[in-house]
């Protein structure tokens, strides 16, 4: 098969992000196996594209310009889950999941099996592979809390790796530095009390659509955590829930002062960095804390 055939041309990324910002791709891929990854990386290569790993676009401000290289969507075509005992000890489960799968099936699907550990994931909207890249996690628990193996490409080669929890950090994970893409994941989760799971996955649900504003256009979490304090305090004790800069949709959302959300989808990524960059310089000014982004930026300047 020639690898040409399955790329396709100026593919617009607003669809493809929740933040709904982003011009086209020049080039956009989505493969069905880890061969056609490494085809599509050679391609790249040949032709002097720059590359982007895209999940479920729920972490990323895509340039209203777009981005002039070569997108490698890991969705659909690369979603396959699967369920079975743990071989060494029967009290535990082992999930392996493709990076396309969406976190929010892998957390169902290890509730309804009946295992305890990935409440956590249910909420979140992004997909395996982003969230091993980004260690994603909530309420208490992340991804390092139930990964025991990653496959991934690097240099055109698949990887295996058993991993522990020094292999991610806050937001972040081993496989968030060079250029790697993570393409399944394997967790173990100890078998639990169904209805007990059941009962968390709504708790955490519930907790979720009281605090969050979920109807509107957002990455989640704008900025990371900061030592000792939580963003959405600071942006709020700044005076800044709610605030917008204009009427371009970009705002601080009024429910969560952590979130900045694309109300009605209408703003760009120019409006969203530059209110980024003001709650930023406010909060600096007003608490002394410089807030770093969680969301990441896919085309256009890094800044
Ligand atoms: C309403 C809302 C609520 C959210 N709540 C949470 C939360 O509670 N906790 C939390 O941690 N996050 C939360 N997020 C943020 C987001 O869902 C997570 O960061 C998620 O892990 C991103 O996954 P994704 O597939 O969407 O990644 P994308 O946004 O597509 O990409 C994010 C980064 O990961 C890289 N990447 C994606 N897939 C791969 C791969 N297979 N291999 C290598 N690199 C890859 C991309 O290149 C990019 O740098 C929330 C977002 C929204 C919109």
């Amino acid at each position: 098969m020639q690898i040409e055939n399955i790329i396709q041309r100026d593919v617009l990324l607003k669809p493809l992000t929740t933040m709904k910002t982003g011009g086209p791709a020049s080039y956009f891929a989505e493969p069905s196996s880890e061969e056609e990854i490494i085809e599509l990386l050679k391609f790249a290569g040949d032709n002097n594209l720059e590359t982007f790993v895209l999940g479920n676009g729920s972490n990323v401000i895509a340039d209203d310009d777009g981005f002039d290289g070569l997108i490698i969507k890991l969705g659909n075509n690369m979603s396959g889950i699967e369920v079975k005992d743990d071989p060494g000890d029967s009290g535990y489960g082992i999930i392996t999941a493709q990076a396309g799968c969406l976190l929010s099936k892998f957390g169902n699907r290890a509730a309804l099996e009946g295992f305890e550990g990935a409440e956590f994931a249910c909420g979140i909207p992004g997909s395996v592979g982003g969230a091993v890249f980004m260690n994603a996690g909530a309420y208490g628990r992340d991804i390092s809390d139930i990964a025991v193996e990653v496959r991934y490409i690097e240099d055109g080669q698949i990887k295996d790796m058993k991993v522990t929890k020094d292999d991610f950090g806050y937001r972040t994970s081993f496989f968030a530095q060079g250029s790697r893409i993570v393409t399944r994941l394997t967790a173990r989760l100890k078998k639990g009390n169904k209805p007990k799971i059941d009962a968390l996955v709504k708790e955490l649900r519930d907790k979720r659509n009281a605090s969050q504003p979920l109807t509107v256009p957002s990455c989640g979490s704008t900025f990371k955590r900061p030592e000792g304090y939580f963003a959405g305090k600071l942006i709020q004790d700044s005076g800044l829930k709610g605030f917008s800069l204009d009427d371009s949709g970009a705002e601080v959302s009024p429910k969560h002062a952590g979130f900045v959300v694309n109300n009605g989808g209408t703003a760009g990524s120019k409006d969203i960095k530059r209110l980024i960059k003001h709650i930023q310089d406010k909060v600096y000014e007003d608490s002394g804390v410089r807030l770093e982004c969680e969301v990441r930026f896919l085309g256009g300047r890094k800044d």
